[in-house]
């Protein structure tokens, strides 16, 4: 999750704050809406009367008995529809300079009362995270409707949905575009309880999955064979998937433990898995013949009782629930998708599975077959043995990194220097890097913007006493991309509210770009053979395996709004046959073995649902901006892509490169790979 973990604070507060009044449907009559709207084109003679019309619905949809009568609501829009586009420009920008103010502030507060908890340089002490976890910033977009600022700009800066925006993409204005973009703070009330239950539930699956470890060491086959020390403990799925991953470089046994693994995730899905072996060590399982043993002895055990499913149903309950609030995104894949994304689930339906039906799958996997050296297993969706050995010895990186890096303080002033290796020149690379602030953390560090113009990101990283080694320098370089883009899209951006990339995918974009050059910063010239052959087809295999996992997320809660009033038992069945389904159609064809359910076993399916796609849209737009930059002048480009702010997905994509978002340049990208090993 580390990867996007970050920026995304703005989006959240936008979508997550409603009503602290019980009466929670709007009081005003469509029947009033419509003759409102033609008593006011009348009187004010607007000729065309589209955007009023949108603006009065949209400002009744929020509206609620506790803002007023009817009759007050009417006097409210006559009194508050600004005809005069002079008017309206000058109100706009007094807005946006006001909305800078709060959030940049209570950003900048957040983060300073953050500090002790995220920098090692504070003595530390449990109030730290009491106030740390103070969020100050949650009443504004209440207080907003309680003093009509909101319906201000309901009524005169209404929303467009995904599909509007996308219909006028090429035609709006950069002006047109900022007043979208203030149109998208105020789009729905939803009664907070409804808010809470829905936290409620996704906390309840994150107790869940955190709780949920597997004593591998206790695991046994019927020849009574242990795989794992005895004090091994595994989180599904992430620890489960990473010791898979782990075993490619272990000739001794390592293939034997990726199998028992890979039965117990089939266990896990299927629920199978005895309720007595989850998060207990005190007995012996076989997963292959799902045999529990208590001191030697075969003994009876019960299976989970379909909760892995229930908690996919209190998720899906709890956010239906809240589907009524939305007039334009009224189901929880469109506010995950049009709202969250800006990327319809159908059109990321389109992209991902154009990839996974690619002939690359099957001339990629021929590769990996060559290489282990025999057939494919499912499990094998985490192939690792495309890492390349770097022709350098990290001890030697760590030697420099630490003498260059002793301290904060030192990354800090080397930022314009970095930049400048880069292609900056001097004066853009001092200004980039004075609006960068490196600190000390205490975890393995993050990157946290500035939300206001005069403040500076953060480069949060882990430097140990002897100073940085090559690990962090490496995660660093990462977070120093996303503070470039935090940079450029905050201070370069023409209007406040277009601030921003599209989505969270894009920041992980540059940072992933910036990290790909650090060996470059440091001076090397690292010509490993076949290193960036390898590192294509290692990110191409691993978006082959997130892409499958995504559709398959899809799929499910698609299944869900058919079948809303399926038990658990029932998502179970209908998971498992759709992730076979899937499977056989996009991964069977490559593995030779039909009707897995591995995709299933992912742990964001029942904690942060319909999430899995921003890891794919990572690896889309890196592949996409890294094709574009290649034969150009890296800063230049940069920085004029990052200035566009948060157009949608796909318009951004269009201005930087030409083309439509596509995972067509990793494909390429995979094919040029596939010729150069050859
Ligand atoms: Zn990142």
């Amino acid at each position: 999750m580390r990867k996007f973990l970050i920026l995304f604070s703005a989006w959240l507060v936008l979508s997550s704050f409603g009503d602290k009044q019980g009466s929670d449907v709007s009081n005003i009559e469509t029947n009033a809406i419509s003759q409102l709207i033609n008593d006011m084109t009348n009187t004010n003679a607007i000729e065309d009367n589209t955007l009023l019309a949108k603006g009065v619905k949209h400002a009744a949809n929020l509206w609620r008995e506790s803002d007023g009568t009817e009759a007050q609501f009417e006097a409210f829009c006559k009194k508050n529809y600004i005809t005069d586009p002079v008017e309206r420009e000058m109100v706009f920008q007094k807005v946006s300079r006001n909305i800078e103010i709060i959030t940049g502030h209570f950003n900048k507060i957040t983060l300073d009362l953050l500090e002790p908890v995220h920098l090692n340089i504070f003595e530390q002490h449990p109030i730290d995270n009491a106030f740390g976890a103070y969020s100050v910033g949650s009443h504004w977009m209440n207080d907003f409707y309680q003093n009509k600022i909101a319906f201000m700009i309901a009524l005169n800066f209404p929303a467009y949905s995904l599909e509007e925006k996308e219909a006028n993409a090429k035609d709006w204005s950069r002006k047109e575009w900022a007043y979208a973009r203030l149109g998208d703070y105020f789009t729905a009330r939803v009664p907070s309880e409804l808010l809470q239950a829905a936290g409620a539930a996704s906390a309840g699956s994150d107790v869940y999955i955190m709780d949920y470890n597997i004593h591998v060491g206790h695991l046994t086959d019927k020849k009574g064979n242990r795989f794992f020390p005895e004090d091994k403990v595994l989180l599904s799925h992430w620890n489960l998937r990473d010791e898979i991953k782990a075993n490619y470089a272990n000739k001794n046994g390592g293939l034997e433990k990726q199998k028992i693994i890979y039965q117990v995730m089939q266990r896990i899905i299927s629920q199978e898995i005895p309720e007595k072996v989850i998060n207990n060590g005190g007995f012996e399982w076989d997963p292959y013949a799902n045999q529990v043993y208590q001191n030697g002895k075969a003994i009876d055990a019960t299976p989970e009782p379909n909760e892995r499913y229930q908690q996919i149903l209190n998720n899906f309950h709890a956010n239906k629930a809240i589907d009524p609030y939305y007039p334009d995104q009224n189901t929880f894949i469109k506010r995950q998708y049009d709202g969250a994304k800006e990327i319809s689930a159908e059109a990321t339906e389109k992209i991902f599975t154009d990839f996974l039906r690619s002939e690359e799958t099957v001339k990629v996997g021929k590769l990996i077959k060559k290489r282990l050296g025999r057939k494919l297993q499912p499990f094998d969706i985490w192939y690792d043995g495309f890492k390349a050995r770097s022709g350098m010895d990290e001890s030697k990186l760590d030697a420099q990194t630490r003498g260059l890096y002793p301290n904060a303080a030192a990354l800090e002033a080397d930022l314009p220097n970095l930049l400048v290796k880069l292609g900056y020149d001097k004066e853009r690379a001092q200004w980039l890097g004075d609006h960068i602030a490196v600190d000390p953390a205490r975890g393995s560090g993050h990157a946290w913007g500035g939300a206001a113009k005069g403040q500076k990101a953060h480069l949060r990283t882990r430097i140990s006493p002897k100073g940085m080694d090559y690990k962090g320098y490496n995660i660093a370089i990462h977070e120093f991309g996303h503070n470039v883009e935090q940079t450029i899209s905050l201070y370069d951006v023409d209007n406040f509210t277009m601030n921003g990339v599209p989505n969270t995918a894009f920041t992980e974009a540059l940072a992933f770009i910036f990290q790909k050059r650090d060996m470059l910063l440091l001076d090397i010239n690292d010509d490993s053979p076949q290193k960036d052959a390898l590192k294509k087809l290692d990110l191409f295999w691993s978006a082959y395996e997130i892409m499958g996992v995504s559709v398959l997320d899809i799929r499910v809660w698609k299944w869900l709004y058919a079948n809303p009033e399926a038990d658990a038992a029932q998502l179970s069945d209908a998971t498992m046959q759709i992730a076979k389904e899937v499977w056989n159609e996009f991964y069977s064809p490559v593995y030779g073995v039909k009707d897995q359910t591995i995709l299933a076993i992912y742990s964001h399916m029942l904690n942060s649902p319909l999430y899995l796609s921003n890891y794919a849209f990572g690896n889309v737009i890196e592949f996409q901006l890294e094709q574009h930059l290649k034969g150009k002048t890296f800063p230049t480009e940069v920085d004029r892509i990052f200035k566009q702010g948060r157009l949608t997905p796909n318009q951004w994509m269009v201005e930087a490169t030409g083309n439509d978002l596509s995972a067509q340049p990793l494909l390429k990208a995979a094919k040029e790979a596939l010729e150069e090993l050859k």
